[in-house]
């Protein structure tokens, strides 16, 4: 299996060598050459498998230069059940008639990017070692992916974060996560300033190409193509445990935002999964909604994008969506490159033709709605007093898009993508009830914290980096 780039760039090249990279060099996402086919004899076989067995067989038709034993013995030590919460690592639990829930954020920060973060750390490590080389993450982050990252990466050999969030502006229950970290390579930056600030610092540091050279300056954003890949075993993995012959079909909604989840599901669908619809939620933030229903993806100003009460859909542009885009176009790299290298940046968007829109919902399968405030909460509120059951705002977005698309015969798996513990206010505001503090965090928020406090400024950031690595 080789990879190669979304904007025409087609020197192939290998899992390892794509691994430790953001972007391709001319701009464009790694896209696998192929889709590996699994048919029903396959599926047949991966049903009986355990989460860490099917993540093997999974991973391993994607990568071709780690040795069976080695990526074995990887996933093995990702996929715990002291890590995950519990031997099946996803349970999925019913919900009610023909609508599952599959339970993504039981990992070390309780939000789903610990399913795809945790082996990414391990991959990591194991990589540079092999090159003997040393790499310094650097990050920005207003809550989940930051914690994610942080937990997936210390006391990795070879490995130092550096973390950027806005002073004082994370949950109380983010900033414990974050910043009760005591190990050595891992460092919060509290910065003076907004989420926004934080961004503009990585990217200026990124743009110092002699300085990114010079100090092995790397990032672990949801564009890595090793993230998408782990993500991709849970959907198979949710199938399996709701359906019992080998070609039925579900349909999966997934809460989005750079459209790194979905995509995955995307990507299983086109490895055979019988897979009815696709099932997108949004929050206000309707940058996909408006696409799939309309043709067009028209990217957001700053004063377009809200923020609302399910944060980590908070988008302006999906990252991965360029991904989809190119297979949708038949593979096109031309294509793409005039639509996300030139459209999207001079006019702020484009729209597909009628051929290419009629089979967004016929072969792809995509549907899409929006889900409000008023909705998060009423969601909330109504599956707590059906069914006894907590979801957080993400998750809820999901139930709500999820419900419209039902259609009586064919199930539904929603992905849940986070603890209630890690949005209480809005549980509050639903119910006027605490969420409960799940097991592993009991004793977090009285925690020592440590962390540093600096300007929004480029230099000192880089400084610090300077004098840490
Ligand atoms: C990151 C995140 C999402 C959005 O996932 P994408 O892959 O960006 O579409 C949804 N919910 C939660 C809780 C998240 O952390």
């Amino acid at each position: 299996m080789n990879y190669l780039s979304t904007r025409g760039d087609d020197t192939r090249k290998s899992f390892c060598q794509i691994l430790l990279e953001g972007l391709a060099p001319d701009g464009g996402l790694y896209m696998p050459d192929e889709y590996p086919q699994v048919d029903e004899t396959v599926r047949a076989k991966w049903r009986t498998l355990s989460y860490p067995e099917l993540a093997f067989e999974i991973c391993s038709l994607f990568i071709s230069d780690i040795p069976s034993s080695d990526l074995r013995q990887l996933i093995n030590k990702t996929y715990t059940a002291q890590a995950f919460g519990s031997d099946k690592v996803v349970p999925v639990t019913r919900l009610e008639e023909g609508l599952y829930l599959a339970h993504l954020s039981n990992g070390p920060t309780f939000a789903f990017k610990d399913m795809a973060m945790q082996l990414l750390g391990n991959l990591f490590e194991y990589e540079l070692a092999r090159r003997g080389q040393t790499l310094n993450i650097l990050g920005a982050t207003s809550g989940d992916t930051g914690s994610a990252a942080e937990y997936a990466m210390r006391g990795k050999k070879g490995i130092n974060v550096f973390m950027l969030s806005p002073h004082g502006r994370m949950s109380p229950f983010q900033q414990a996560q974050m910043y009760t970290l005591q190990d050595a390579n891992i460092h919060n930056l509290a910065v003076q300033g907004v989420f926004d600030d934080c961004q503009d610092i990585v990217k200026a540091v990124s743009n110092d190409l002699e300085f990114k050279r010079r100090y092995n300056i790397g990032t672990v954003n949801s564009i890595n193509w090793a993230r998408l890949l782990a993500q991709v075993v849970y959907y198979f993995y949710s199938y399996f445990q709701v359906v019992s012959s080998d070609d039925a079909r579900v349909s999966l909604a997934v809460p989005s935002g750079n459209f790194g989840n979905i995509c995955a599901a995307h990507v299983a669908h086109m490895m055979g999964l019988p897979i009815y619809r696709l099932v997108l939620a949004t929050n206000e933030n309707n940058v996909l909604q408006e696409f799939f229903s309309t043709g067009t993806y028209r990217v957001r100003k700053p004063s377009e994008t809200f923020e609302t009460s399910s944060p980590s859909m908070d988008i302006s542009k999906a990252s991965n969506f360029e991904r989809f885009i190119y297979d949708l176009t038949g593979r096109d790299a031309p294509r793409t490159r005039q639509l996300f290298g030139v459209e999207v940046p001079e006019h702020g968007g484009f729209s597909v033709n009628e051929a290419e829109f009629d089979m967004l919902e016929s072969y792809y399968g995509f549907v899409a709605g929006t889900s409000t405030h008023a909705d998060r909460l009423h969601t909330i509120a109504d599956v707590y007093k059906l069914h006894k059951v907590l979801i957080d705002p993400h998750t809820a977005d999901g139930v709500k898009v999820a419900r419209e698309h039902m259609n009586g015969i064919v199930p539904t798996i929603v992905m849940e993508t986070a603890q209630p513990i890690k949005f209480a206010a809005t549980i509050k505001e639903a119910l006027d009830i605490e969420p409960p503090m799940p097991q592993q965090a009991k004793g977090l928020m009285g925690m020592p914290k440590r962390f540093e406090v600096v300007p929004a400024d480029v230099k000192t950031v880089k400084d610090y980096i300077v004098k840490h690595v």
